[in-house]
């Protein structure tokens, strides 16, 4: 039985198709909207990319601003720089343009530039609800689902620790969900936003937080990523399979954004903030051996998960719905080439000693309090050396 009680939250708008890019003027003028700062990254310039973006937003008069100097994985740094570009232009919204890393960091913009101070000053518990300019959400990998959700990611770079900041302040006032943007992205980045996407889903469905309203969305999405992800890895060019993928990811975000992470993104951020992870990889490292490490604790959970992502079948019983789903877990690592920490290149010397420090950090982020076995901190630190090893096939 999940909580009938939800506070669920949404952009007041979402387009959602191939090709809608191309309005992204209309929505401005729909909320009297014309002075836009588009926030990206380089490889979106370099690459032209971003001329979807700003082709039809000059077409229709405006003179768009671009800021590109973001990184991967945002830090506060970043951040700060942004809010100064933002203060020096008379700026009325932001767009941000690109994967969860310009998207977040332009949601991270407005919050900052409302509020003052530093990034710090809003990680959780903080309630970051204030965002006094709007952020307009065009992802262009599927995905963080960061265009519709309440959450954005910064790290501290004193500190290195990646902050989880929430509230009404990092929910865009309106997204484009386009998969046409999606064709270019490499297989490798294909297959890490792929896997974040379904550990969204799969985290929003088994999580302590669960409501009905993200049980619908995790499970469609659930459905829609089983069916197209390594289609999508496996051929690039192939629209049904990059269309379901980016809906799949979008249903993901609303879905966790309105009942919670868990387990496997409280471990997965501190793995990002000292080895530099991206985020969608360090959470494949992990998700079989955390799944493993649950199932026990909501099998019906974990066993509709499986049968609605294609990994058990209809008829199948929880507990052997469960076991192909840490099976069929392990082997999409596999297929879709997802290393182990070791096979990443991280020294086992500088793993073991974070381990201590990594397993605070994802004690203090809430996240795995959600998780449906909430696990001490020796039992975190056992998982990191277990995924550290790996089961030997996914390497
Ligand atoms: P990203 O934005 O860091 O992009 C990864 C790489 O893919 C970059 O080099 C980028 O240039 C490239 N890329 C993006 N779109 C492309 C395209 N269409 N064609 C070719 N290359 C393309 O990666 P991401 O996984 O989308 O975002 C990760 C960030 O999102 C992390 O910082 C993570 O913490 C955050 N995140 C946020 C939320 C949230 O709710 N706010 C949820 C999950 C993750």
């Amino acid at each position: 039985m999940t909580n009938m009680n939800a506070n669920i939250a949404a952009p007041r708008m979402m387009l959602v198709g191939g090709g809608t890019v191309a309005q992204v003027a209309d929505v401005l003028k729909k909320f009297s909207l014309s002075r836009p700062l588009v926030v990206s990254d380089p490889f979106m310039v370099s690459s032209g990319l971003i001329q979807r973006c700003l082709a039809p937003l000059e077409a229709a008069g405006f003179s768009p601003v671009v800021f590109s100097d973001t990184v991967p994985e945002p830090v506060d740094t970043v951040i700060e720089a942004g809010v100064k570009v933002l203060h020096a232009g008379n700026h009325d919204c932001l767009i941000g343009f690109g994967g969860g890393s310009p998207i977040d960091t332009a949601k991270a913009m407005a919050i900052l530039a409302s509020g003052g101070g530093r990034m710090r000053d809003y990680k959780v518990p903080f309630q970051a609800d204030r965002a006094d300019l709007p952020v307009i959400a065009i992802p262009t990998t599927a995905g963080t689902g960061s265009e519709c959700t309440r959450f954005t990611v910064i790290t501290d770079h004193e500190r290195d620790e990646k902050m989880l900041i929430a509230g009404l302040g990092a929910l865009p006032l309106a997204a484009i969900v386009d998969y046409e943007l999606t064709f270019s992205v490499p297989p490798r980045t294909t297959a890490d936003t792929g896997i974040d996407s379904f550990t969204h889903a799969l985290e929003a469905f088994v999580s302590r937080r669960a409501n009905p309203f993200s049980d619908a969305l995790a499970l469609a999405a659930m459905d829609l990523i089983g069916k197209h992800l390594r289609a999508a890895y496996h051929e690039p060019r192939n629209a049904g399979a990059r269309e379901g993928m980016m809906l799949g990811a979008t249903q993901a975000g609303l879905a966790f954004s309105n009942s919670s992470v868990a387990l496997v993104h409280g471990m997965s951020r501190p793995i990002g903030a000292h080895f530099h992870v991206p985020h969608g990889l360090s959470n494949a490292m992990l998700l079989p051996a955390i799944t493993r490490f649950s199932v026990a604790a909501a099998p019906e959970r974990y066993g509709e998960a499986a049968r609605r992502g294609g990994f058990a079948a209809a008829l199948d019983a929880d507990a052997l719905a469960c076991a192909k789903l840490v099976d069929g877990l392990t082997a999409l690592n596999r297929e879709l080439g997802v290393p182990t920490p070791s096979a990443y290149g991280i020294a086992p010397k500088a793993w073991e000693e974070k381990l201590d420090l990594m397993a605070d950090q994802a004690l203090a982020s809430g996240s795995p309090n959600n998780n449906p076995r909430v696990p001490d901190k020796a039992e975190i630190v056992a998982l990191y050396r277990e995924v550290w090893v790996g089961d030997g096939r996914n390497v």
